[in-house]
């Protein structure tokens, strides 16, 4: 189903070359965090990544033949979450946000939690080493459950990362989600999680003109259910001073990762032109998805 639409992406143009590339080894990550460029394995240390992607090197080495490999980039409050999340139930592949493993890890009492909070609480990012190892555990738990295919959402965030992550598996496609600054600050300051079912919502109502030749952009309220209204927390990370630190640490730090996929012809560079309703079905159609959808909505 998922490669179905694969196959009918490849057709776009700003994904022959992701077609045509040849699919990478993937047998051992970089092993060590003081060399993360190399994609050649080490036998003296042990993997960063102990998960290793559809283990068949026949099913590896053809797109086609799997289930998507797809990471979704883009400053804080972008909404990665919203697309990826959307997209990951029409493709039928886990949506994976290395945000949520964070949070997850920072809820719990393990031993990294007070060493997670301090960071996540001051826009900082944690170190690829600790992110590696929650999304390595993420992934060995969803192949024992026998998920196949991904979207990653927050990850890589880092050129390291991204290394790390071609050394081993092979990535498809990398959506690149814009919004202008003034709105990112917004919509990560209206953004609201219900405690009890986990669900993202906004109560921001977006609403700001056009300047210096960019369009104006609205976006309605993402309002709750009635039985989450009262259940709902704001992340403490989303508060103005770290909100602005996570956008300098983006630019520093993960938008080098953008040329890292444009370079490699993987890049779909994605401008949302407003709230869900205008944005979605724009998705879909840059994904060449739009036939797909409407052939799910039928079939369901
Ligand atoms: P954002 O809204 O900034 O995209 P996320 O929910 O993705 O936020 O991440 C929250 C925090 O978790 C980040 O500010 C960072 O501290 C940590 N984090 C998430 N993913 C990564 C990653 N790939 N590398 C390092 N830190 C990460």
């Amino acid at each position: 189903m998922a490669a179905a639409a694969l196959i009918r992406l490849s057709s776009k143009p700003s994904l022959s070359s992701a077609a045509s590339r040849v699919a990478r080894c993937f047998a051992s990550a970089p092993t060590s965090q003081a060399a993360p460029s190399s994609s050649s394995p080490s036998s003296s240390s042990p993997p960063l990544f102990a998960f290793s992607a559809n283990p068949s090197p026949a099913r590896r080495e053809d797109p086609e033949a799997r289930n998507v490999q797809w990471v979704f980039l883009g400053c804080p409050g972008v909404g990665k979450g919203t697309y990826a999340s959307r997209l990951s139930v029409l493709l039928g592949v886990p949506h994976i946000a290395t945000g949520d493993l964070v949070r997850e890890e920072l809820s719990s009492s393990g031993p990294l939690s007070l060493q997670l909070k301090e960071i996540v609480n001051q826009g900082q990012l944690v170190s690829d080493e600790i992110i590696i190892r929650l999304l390595s555990k993420r992934l060995e738990a969803g192949e024992a459950k026998g998920e196949s295919g991904f979207i990653l959402d927050g990850f890589p965030r880092t050129t390291k990362q991204a290394e790390i992550l071609e050394g081993v598996t092979e990535i498809d496609l990398v959506v690149n989600l814009k919004l202008r600054e003034d709105v990112l600050m917004e919509k990560c300051l209206g953004r609201r999680i219900c405690s009890q079912c986990g669900k993202n919502f906004n109560v921001a109502s977006i609403n700001v003109k056009g300047e210096n030749g960019n369009p104006g952009i609205s976006m309605d309220p993402l309002l709750p259910p009635p039985h989450c209204m009262t259940k709902l927390i704001t992340r403490s990370d989303d508060t103005e001073e770290v909100v602005k630190e996570r956008l300098k640490i983006y630019y520093e730090k993960s938008q080098p990762v953008e040329d890292f996929y444009r370079r490699q012809g993987k890049l779909l560079e994605f401008d949302l032109p407003g709230g869900i309703p205008e944005s979605w079905p724009k998705l879909l159609e840059a994904l060449n998805l739009d036939d797909y959808e409407e052939k799910q909505s039928a079939a369901a």
